[in-house]
């Protein structure tokens, strides 16, 4: 299911087609070229009435060198195009008309003013795809990622992103370009106490492990590798399912990462605005219409 979205041609306005079968009852209604149907209808003879629909389509398939007579034309997926109207709206306010009339119900029309707008509204290169360096944090034995400085979370601040912080608050981990880092509450700030790019976490069993209600919260050492530097608090990274005392090893590292910037939507993006063009050098609407295996493009 989607939308065919398309632009008729001039040709039979002006003159530039071969003739139709059946002249009389051919109309030109909201700049398409169609059969008069009410005229249609005066005839009794049902068999004779489809005979003339069916002269008329195969005649508009190839009566000029627009094929069905549409200028140009591009089936858009409707969950293609549902996606990127949430995106336009969640990410580009800016983009009032695109958002409120691509295609998104039954069938439609643009006017030839939202097709200037849309020209205007959408830049091409907002739509390729960008890569963000991106900051890693991996358990190294599964490989498991804990966490990555993903830009579209809500987390990411002042570059780096929060991990998690100790219950009684005091202590917080995130992570960021600078690896993986330990702060500690002082009262008036947080002080980094511990930085790393490769370390060990140890679960510390033994002298009393903070509680929460009943159930025991256990501090742990972080060991850094290059270093050997080290410091313990109630902070403990939780890679698997389960929960494990074991001695853990983390590594931090570093990548690219394809981020969206709407690359879904570029064939539609680029559809969009190839009709729009057309639209205005014709002076004909867009027109889109839903379609399905059924209801192709033979019979608009
Ligand atoms: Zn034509």
């Amino acid at each position: 299911m989607g939308y065919l979205v398309y632009v008729n041609c001039n040709c039979y306005k002006n003159g530039m087609t071969s003739d139709p079968p059946k002249k009389e009852f051919v109309r030109i209604v909201e700049e398409r070229v169609s059969l008069d149907f009410q005229q249609l209808l005066l005839i009794n003879d049902k068999t004779l009435r489809d005979k003339i629909e069916e002269d008329f389509y195969n005649w508009k398939e190839t009566a000029c060198e627009h094929p069905f007579m549409k200028i140009a034309y591009e089936y858009l997926d409707d969950f293609g195009v549902d996606s990127m109207i949430e995106y336009f709206q969640f990410w580009h306010e800016q983009l009032p008309i695109t958002t409120k009339y691509a295609p998104r119900t039954h069938e439609g029309m643009f006017p030839i003013d939202h097709a200037k707008a849309i020209l205007e509204e959408l830049d091409p290169s907002d739509f390729e795809p960008e890569y963000e360096k991106m900051v890693f944090l991996n358990e190294k034995s599964k490989g498991i990622n804990i966490i990555n400085t993903d830009i579209l979370s809500d987390y990411y601040t002042m570059g780096s992103i929060l991990i998690q912080q100790s219950l009684d608050g005091k202590y917080g981990c995130s992570l960021g370009q600078f690896g993986f880092n330990i702060s500690e509450d002082r009262g008036t700030s947080f002080y980094s106490i511990f930085r790393s790019s490769e370390f060990t976490q140890r679960t510390i069993l033994e002298n009393q492990p903070l509680k929460v209600g009943d159930v025991p919260v256990h501090k742990c050492e972080f060991i850094d590798k290059e270093t050997g530097k080290s410091v313990i608090c109630g902070l403990k990274l939780k890679p698997f399912d389960y929960d494990t005392d074991e001695d853990l090893e983390f590594i931090v590292s570093y990548g690219l990462l394809s981020v969206l910037r709407g690359y879904e939507y570029t064939y539609i993006v680029t559809a969009l605005l190839k009709l729009a063009e057309i639209s205005i050098e014709t002076g004909n609407r867009m027109v889109w219409t839903k379609w399905d295996q059924e209801n192709s493009i033979h019979n608009t």
